[in-house]
């Protein structure tokens, strides 16, 4: 999911619009926009993509100085209109509306206990639980009560929300999902906007200035009074989501202080040099295999080209929840160009596999082109365990890789070759060169290529060994 959110700003639902139409590539299913002048919170939400949503008639209903949005892909709770987001709550500590990025890992109990205590919950969105945890917390003021909230939950959440006159944003300890900070500089001595989002791609189209990160384990405040800020958990290792650099994140964006751009070509530049084949032409499979390409033929110095044209009225197609829309979507989304592939060795590069299957097309549909040999890279390691902090990867047993070594799915997608980015390699892509401050490889979460989870809490009976 994508989130955002604007303060101080006259026009505030229009940009947080803005920011959302550039976060769109995280969540295509449901976008919403909650916006407050002080007194009054309205929310508009839909199904579907931003620009389907917010008319100008429709952002003329979102009057007010301060706005949260949030572009939404399930992962936990149905795809309906109901689980859009943001969610509003009004309780005992006035109306909070929350716009939320990740999954809650220890959602059962603290539902049940909430729900003990007399909640009532208005959706099925892990995302309700914080504020229910907020609206039931028996501290006297809402920023303690905030703390208090989510020192108790455990798993990925870069969340921000919105009282009548507040806005708040936080990030869990691991610090999963991105969160940053930016400012719009005021006019003639008008004080300054504050803008929040999930990536700083989002803040181009604002002229905001990307300022920092939110911290893992860290809540800030924006009100009348200016921006503060406390921690709610210090002590946690950071695990930041690696996958973001991979695939999830948009290039043009800085992931936890790092360029992901940089990122990428480092990626492909490294599988070059564990895994280089001789080969005519180097292909992306676009648009998430275009970089770690880039860097790949940049190391190999083999010709890049697009081997592969991508529909770009159709989106990205694991994004859509059913299997059947999905295997259409490749067809859709991908076609071969003869004049490039014919006769030609090809090395096609991809930022992942994960039940296989688009693959396997993509590989026949330029051998069908006239490709004399096709090998595939992946500029990340065997897909081996699921997510639950956000991305939605299939439990095990449709994990290809969980179940079958590198040469059986060599075999299954019928490539000439088949190789991945070394574990080392990838979080070494990750922090070298430029823009890699504070940035280590142990400052990631790896648990789709390791198993390895860094909560306590992860779902079972998703990672049992399959049958
Ligand atoms: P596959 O060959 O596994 O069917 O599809 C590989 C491509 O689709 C990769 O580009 C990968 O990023 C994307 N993809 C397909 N299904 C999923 C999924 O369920 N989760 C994620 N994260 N990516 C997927
Ligand atoms: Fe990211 Fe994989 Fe960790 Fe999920 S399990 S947060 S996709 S690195
Ligand atoms: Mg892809």
């Amino acid at each position: 999911c994508g989130v955002m959110a604007v303060y101080n700003h006259s026009d505030a639902a229009r940009l947080t619009y803005w920011g959302l139409y550039s976060l769109q590539h995280r969540g295509q299913e449901s976008a919403g926009i909650a916006s407050a002048d002080g007194t009054e919170v309205n929310d508009i939400k839909g199904m579907g993509l931003v620009s389907e949503i917010f008319t100008d008639d429709v952002l003329a209903k979102l009057p007010g100085y301060m706005a949260i949005g949030h572009t939404r892909y399930s992962t936990t709770g149905d795809s309906a209109l109901l689980n859009a987001q943001p969610i509003s709550v009004d309780s005992t500590k006035g109306l909070i509306a929350i716009a939320h990025n990740g999954n809650l890992v220890n959602l059962g109990t603290a539902r049940e206990r909430l729900e003990r205590d007399g909640a009532l919950f208005q959706t099925t969105s892990d995302s309700e639980i914080i504020i229910q945890l907020i609206a039931h917390s028996k501290k006297t003021t809402l920023v303690d009560c905030i703390a208090e909230s989510l020192s108790q939950v455990e798993g990925a959440f870069s969340i921000v929300m919105m009282t009548r006159n507040r806005i708040f944003a936080a990030r869990d300890p691991h610090g999963f999902r991105p969160l940053s900070m930016g400012r719009i500089p005021g006019v003639d001595g008008a004080p300054d906007t504050f803008v929040f989002a999930s990536e700083t791609c989002a803040f181009d189209l604002l002229h905001a200035k990307y300022e920092r990160d939110v911290k893992p384990g860290e809540l800030v405040m924006v009100s009348e009074d200016g921006v503060t800020s406390r921690y709610f958990n210090t002590t946690t290792q950071q695990a930041s989501c690696i996958f973001e650099h991979v695939y999830f994140a948009r290039p043009d964006s800085k992931i936890y202080g790092r360029w992901v751009q940089q990122s990428r070509e480092q990626m492909g530049r490294q599988l070059a040099r564990e895994s280089g084949v001789p080969a005519d032409l180097i292909v992306p499979v676009p648009d998430s295999g275009v970089t770690a390409a880039l860097g790949y033929a940049a190391e190999s110095g083999i010709p890049f080209n697009f081997g592969l044209i991508r529909n770009h009225y159709v989106g990205r197609t694991f994004i859509q929840p059913e299997q059947r829309v999905r295997d259409f979507g490749v067809r859709m989304k991908l076609n071969p160009v003869r004049s490039l592939l014919e006769g030609k060795r090809v090395v096609l590069i991809d930022d992942s596999i994960i039940r296989g299957t688009t693959s396997r097309k993509i590989v026949r549909m330029v051998r069908a082109a006239g490709a004399k040999e096709v090998h595939m890279r992946i500029s990340c390691p065997p897909t081996i365990s699921p997510c639950f902090y956000g991305v939605d990867t299939p439990s095990k047993k449709d994990l290809i890789a969980a179940n079958h070594s590198v040469e059986e799915i060599r075999q299954y997608i019928e490539a000439d070759s088949l190789a991945y980015l070394s574990l080392v390699g990838l979080t070494h892509a990750c922090t070298t060169g430029e823009s890699a401050d504070g940035l280590s490889p142990g400052s990631f979460c790896t648990a789709c290529y390791t198993g390895e989870y860094p909560t306590q809490w992860v779902d079972v009976a998703e990672i049992l060994p399959a049958v």
